[in-house]
Formats: C-alpha cells, structure tokens, sequence
C-alpha cells in the first residue's frame, strides 16, 4: 500500500484527508514538485526544493522546513515505499480557514502533502515511437515559472490535443512556440538545439536544465532563443521533456510529419546520453 506524508505523518494514501476549506481546493491557493526517483535515489533534489522555494517566495507562502527536514521526509517516503523508479508528487497549500475568504490571513497552517507513485516505465523503443502535438494558443497566465498548482488551463489546452489524437499541445504566444501543458519544448535545426529561453512565460524545467548541462558537455551548439511558430514546422526535430517523460521525439505536429516522421538523429543521442547521465547521479 501506498504510504502517503500529510502535516508531519506518514500514513496510507488512502487515510490521508485534508479539510474542505483548504485554499488549495478553494482557490487553487498553493503550488507543487513533481521529482523523480530513479533506483531509489532522487534524482536533483537540490534543483527541484530550489524551484520549491522560488515557487513558495512568489506567492508569499513561507513554511518551516529546513532542505534538510525536506530530504529526510522525501527520503523516508521513498523507503517506505520501496524505493526503485518512482515519482514524488508534493504539495503545499495555504491550509484551512473557517470560512472561505479572498484576503490571505495573516496567520495560517499550511497543508503540506506528499506521495510516491509508479511512473510508466521508459525504454528507448516506446520513446523511440515518439508523439503527435499540435499547436494551440497559450491560454495561461503570466506567471508560469511559479509552479502553482492551479492547472485548469493545461488540463482543458491538454484535453484538448486528447481529443485530436495528440499526446501534448505546443502552446503559442504572440507568434511564438512556448513550451507545453507540461513539458518544455526543444528544437533542432541545422544542427543546433534550441530552446525557449527562461522568463516568467515558461516553467523553468529541471529536465531542461540537465539538457543543456549535456548539451554543453557533449559541445552541442544551444541557442536559447524564442522560437517562431513558423520555424517550428520546419524544425528538423522537436522534442518536448518533463521529469515523468524524460525527452520525447515529436514525430507529427499538427497532422504533418515533423522531419522525416521519425525520431531524429540527435534525439536518439540525447536520449542515451541523458540515461548516462541519470545511472552516474
Ligand atoms: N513546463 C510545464 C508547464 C510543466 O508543467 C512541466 C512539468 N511539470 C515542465 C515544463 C517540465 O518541468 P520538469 O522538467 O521540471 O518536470
């Protein structure tokens, strides 16, 4: 059984139970990590409780647990759930209040939550299959390097390419290819990887760090530039990367093949330089 931390316990999932005055589900009122275990080991923990931070700073949500207190409770969990490939989801909400109101109170007890969960495994021949995603207008807000747990415009951009057939939608803003629902977007042209650079339009992925940090040591030229909509269909490759699922090929973009429709030369490199870089960490 799934075992769960909720404010400073560790019990089954099942019996863990928030208030229904939490701000988290009143007001969408906290943000989230979702990092990676690979073999029992956290994979960057320091980068992931690091954009935590950032997130937690930008909503003015302070909270008393030191990255050493933070390593102990997600080390445990790991532990308790039987360590190998697993994903930690955690989240911190601005807690309950007795009724439900707009200003933020001066005083409050924040809900802090974590799990564990068996991500669908990766190999190089499912990711080698790639994925189909179209491009559909960036309905988000302005601040999406806070990694807040109000998601409903990536889940209703996201259904959306479901609907279609897609596994992910590219979103445009003022002409430019952003990042996904839930993932950053690379593309390769003529040899050199490029990327959408970090400002407050995009989630700044921890996938994408490690990336670049390959990118650089393997002396891949990298621009980091915002990328046009049109050069997007011409891209020799796309790929979109998150912590669940690593780089993937886009392989069809908008119902045309991107590149030869298949996975590219450069991205079966990075896939394998990446697992490399995952066993060394
Ligand atoms: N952008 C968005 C909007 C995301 O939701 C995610 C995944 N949470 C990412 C990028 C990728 O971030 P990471 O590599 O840290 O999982």
């Amino acid at each position: 059984m799934s075992i769960a931390y909720l404010n400073g316990q560790y019990l089954p999932l099942t019996e863990a139970k928030i208030s229904p005055l939490d701000r988290g589900f009143l007001f969408g009122d906290g943000v989230y990590e979702v990092i990676p275990v690979y073999n029992g080991k956290i994979f960057h923990a320091e980068k992931h409780l690091h954009r935590l931070s950032h997130s937690l700073k930008s909503i003015g949500l302070t909270i008393d647990v030191s990255e050493t207190q933070w390593n102990s409770i997600l080390n445990t969990l790991v532990e308790k759930n039987g360590v190998g490939d697993l994903a930690i989801y955690l989240q911190i909400t601005r807690g309950a209040e007795e009724s439900r109101n707009y200003p933020i109170p001066k005083k409050f007890t924040p809900t802090i939550f974590v799990f564990t969960y068996v991500p669908p495994k990766i190999t190089f021949a499912n990711a080698r299959e790639g994925i189909s995603a179209i491009t559909l207008p960036d309905i988000r807000w302005s601040n999406c390097h806070i990694k807040a747990i109000t998601l409903l415009p990536n889940v209703l951009l996201n259904q959306q390419a479901a609907d279609q057939g897609s596994q992910e939608a590219i979103l445009i803003r003022e002409g430019y290819a952003i990042e996904g629902t839930s993932s950053n977007l690379f593309i390769v042209k003529n040899g050199v990887i490029q990327t959408t650079p970090l400002s407050p339009q995009i989630l700044g992925g921890i996938t994408r760090d490690v990336i670049l940090e390959i990118a650089k040591q393997k002396q891949i030229p990298v621009e980091e530039t915002f990328i046009f909509e049109d050069l997007l269909a011409k891209a020799d490759e796309i790929w979109m990367c998150s912590s669940t699922r690593e780089i993937r090929p886009v392989v069809k973009l908008n119902d045309h093949p991107v590149g030869t429709g298949k996975a590219g030369p450069l991205w079966e490199q990075m896939f394998q330089w990446f697992q490399e870089y995952k066993n060394n960490s």
